[in-house]
């Protein structure tokens, strides 16, 4: 015994009081911790096998007793340390003075969460106990599965207890303490199955036999069966245990006298003398078995709950970060920290206007898309081009027709050429100004993203800056479109400087070797209908080159360039005033919340990393 004691103080203890410590920063907000959940039919004997466990009487009785879970945390003391029990749910905290009490306080508990009907609630009860007589053990009773609803019961209610245990049961730090009774057959357990279905290899379920005191005569064989593992195997295997009965609850057997009664009942029983002899039976070595249970299942998860950790810690600062640190109090600090702030916005606004890296976690493809835009615009000039020219091959033809058999059939009415060029350009002129208009409403697009990206948590700001945006950016198209207007007025005026074609002209007219002007004024000897051809589309071909950059120069000078400066001055105007710039500091409320949420979860979660890296280190 003494050296039972001696390996569960060196071994066992640290364990438990790891995880208790876990529990006491309150890590089970963050993640799930190992913990133990008593899972069974309806009057299996879920309950009374935790009240041997515990030494308290719990509520119990016929029906659906449990309609919460109830969590039992249970404290091993010194011997001769008074008992302590505490009661804890939704904000309510109660200290309970003798175990007396417990069952009453229990009900006005469950009562207050799930109704005083019969329906059941998610939230939990915690209860809290602390005596020289319990297992320091954690254990969850949950509700029993009802085979069938009784009067007043939900239809669902046995979907709804199932979802509630499946909640417990899948989480992969959770024993299944799976309860069932001997004079039922095994073979059509739902909580069996249930806790197969979340943990098919057994790895986390342990098999409870009660009542075998009401097992019928003759098929005693089947516990014992059972409990060897010979009918349905459980890696972890079963313990067997006796619980009050109605009768030895009705004649007040107290629960000292219960456990005594129980060893008798299995020394002296013919068939069950063989798992005491083994050691599978009795309330106290089921305390055991679970004690030490928990304790490998707790090492085990280790490495996991370090990793879960980590990650959570990880995501906390992640998410701390997006929330950034809030304004300032000080008023002069709180006029800085905004100027900070829209600066960096406008900063990468220009940034983002120039195709460079942003300070905010923004990914803007605006340039990629504006490629995209300019190519198509650079298509449509090309399209219409090669259209202009069966144009122009058409006109030829009709005019050789017309004019063949005469003296002169070079000659051609220049005039007619310069309309057809100037219809051309015209036809452009819509396309430049639309192409502008889809960039323009692309850009503002991108930059409301980005506001509201890069001034996240301040939702006046974000406001203001969206309607700066879209004010400046009204104002810069107006601007560009009547830019592009005026270019395509100037195109009118048929003119080019092109080196080509000073050379072409040139040789054909001597006297004109310096010019640098084609002014499109040619006489019948000086050009042939097909030189004319020539000049014409090489010409358009030379105003399509200077629209195809002209055009996105244009609404890339006024859209990126000008907007983005301009947004910088006037916003940083906007928060000269006071009473603007407080307005715009306020934060948005849930921010605050989130994180002051985030903080305190962050400095849980340190806290637990620190004390498993101390555990670690010890094991
Ligand atoms: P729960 O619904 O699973 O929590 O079941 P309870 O613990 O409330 O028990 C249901 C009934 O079975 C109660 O009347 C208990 O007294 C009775 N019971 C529990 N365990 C035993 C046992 O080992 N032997 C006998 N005879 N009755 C028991
Ligand atoms: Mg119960």
């Amino acid at each position: 015994m003494s050296t039972l004691n001696q390996q569960y103080e060196e071994k066992v203890r640290p364990c438990i009081d790891l995880i208790d410590s876990l529990r006491s920063l309150g890590v089970e907000k963050d993640l799930a911790l190992p913990a133990i959940a008593v899972i069974g039919d309806q009057s299996s004997g879920k309950s009374s096998v935790l009240e041997a466990l515990s030494g308290v009487a719990l509520p119990r009785g016929s029906g659906i007793v449990t309609r919460c879970p109830l969590e039992l945390k249970m404290k091993r003391k010194t011997d001769g340390d008074p008992w302590f029990g505490k009661i804890s749910y939704q904000n309510h905290e109660e200290e309970i003075k003798k175990p007396g009490l417990v069952e009453k306080k229990i009900r006005d508990a469950q009562d207050k969460m799930a109704g005083s009907g019969v329906g059941i609630s998610d939230e939990l009860i915690t209860l809290e106990i602390a005596s020289p007589d319990v297992p320091d053990l954690t254990l969850i009773d949950l509700p029993g599965i009802a085979r069938v609803a009784v009067e007043d019961q939900p239809v669902n209610i046995g979907d709804q207890i199932k979802r509630l245990i499946q909640k417990f049961i899948q989480k992969q730090e959770t024993i299944s303490l799976v309860v069932v009774p001997c004079n039922v057959d095994i073979a059509t357990t739902e909580a069996l199955k249930m806790a197969q279905e979340v943990d098919p290899d057994g790895e986390r379920t342990v098999g409870i036999l009660t009542k075998p005191d009401l097992v019928d005569k003759g098929t005693e064989d089947t516990p014992v069966r059972i409990v060897h593992n010979e009918v349905i195997c459980l890696k972890k295997g079963y313990m067997i245990v006796k619980c009050r009965g109605q009768k030895e609850i009705t004649d007040k057997v107290s629960l000292p006298e219960a456990l005594q009664r129980e060893e008798d009942f299995f020394k002296e029983h013919a068939h069950f003398q063989i798992l005491y002899e083994e050691g599978k039976a009795t309330v106290p070595k089921l305390a055991e078995k679970l004690t030490l249970e928990l304790v490998q299942h707790i090492v085990k998860n280790l490495p996991h709950l370090e990793e879960q950790i980590k990650k959570k810690i990880q995501k906390a600062q992640t998410q701390l970060d997006r929330l950034g640190s809030g304004p300032p109090l000080d008023t002069a600090e709180r006029l800085g920290f905004l100027i900070d702030k829209v600066t960096e916005f406008t900063q990468d606004v220009i940034c983002l206007t120039k195709g460079e890296d942003l300070k905010c976690q923004f990914r803007s493809n605006i340039f990629f898309k504006l490629r995209d835009q300019f190519q198509v615009w650079k298509q449509t000039i090309d399209s219409s081009g090669n259209k202009f020219n069966q144009n122009i091959q058409k006109e030829v033809a009709q005019y050789e027709l017309k004019y063949r058999g005469r003296e002169l059939p070079g000659f051609i009415n220049y005039k007619t050429f310069e309309a057809m060029i100037q219809d051309q350009i015209k036809k452009l002129e819509q396309p430049a100004v639309l192409k502008l208009m889809t960039v323009s409403e692309m850009v503002k697009e991108e930059l409301c993203q980005l506001a509201e990206k890069s001034l996240f948590g301040f939702p006046n700001l974000i406001r203001a800056a969206k309607m700066q945006i879209e004010s400046i950016r009204n104002n810069k198209q107006e601007t560009a479109e009547s830019m592009l207007r005026s270019q395509f007025r100037m195109e009118m005026v048929v003119y080019t400087q092109d080196s080509r074609y000073s050379k072409k002209l040139g040789k054909r007219k001597r006297e004109d070797e310096a010019a640098r002007t084609v002014n499109w004024v040619f006489s019948e000897s000086e050009a042939t209908l097909k030189e004319m051809m020539k000049h014409i589309k090489s010409y358009y071909q030379i105003v399509g080159q200077r629209l195809a950059d002209q055009i996105p120069l244009v609404i890339r000078y006024y859209m990126l360039q000008e907007l983005a400066a301009q947004l910088h001055r006037e916003m940083l105007q906007m928060i000269q005033d006071k009473a603007t710039s407080e307005l715009m500091l306020h934060e948005d409320s849930d921010i605050d919340t989130q994180r002051t949420h985030c903080m305190a979860s962050l400095k849980r979660l340190s806290a637990a990393r620190r004390l498993l890296g101390r555990f670690s280190m010890k094991m």
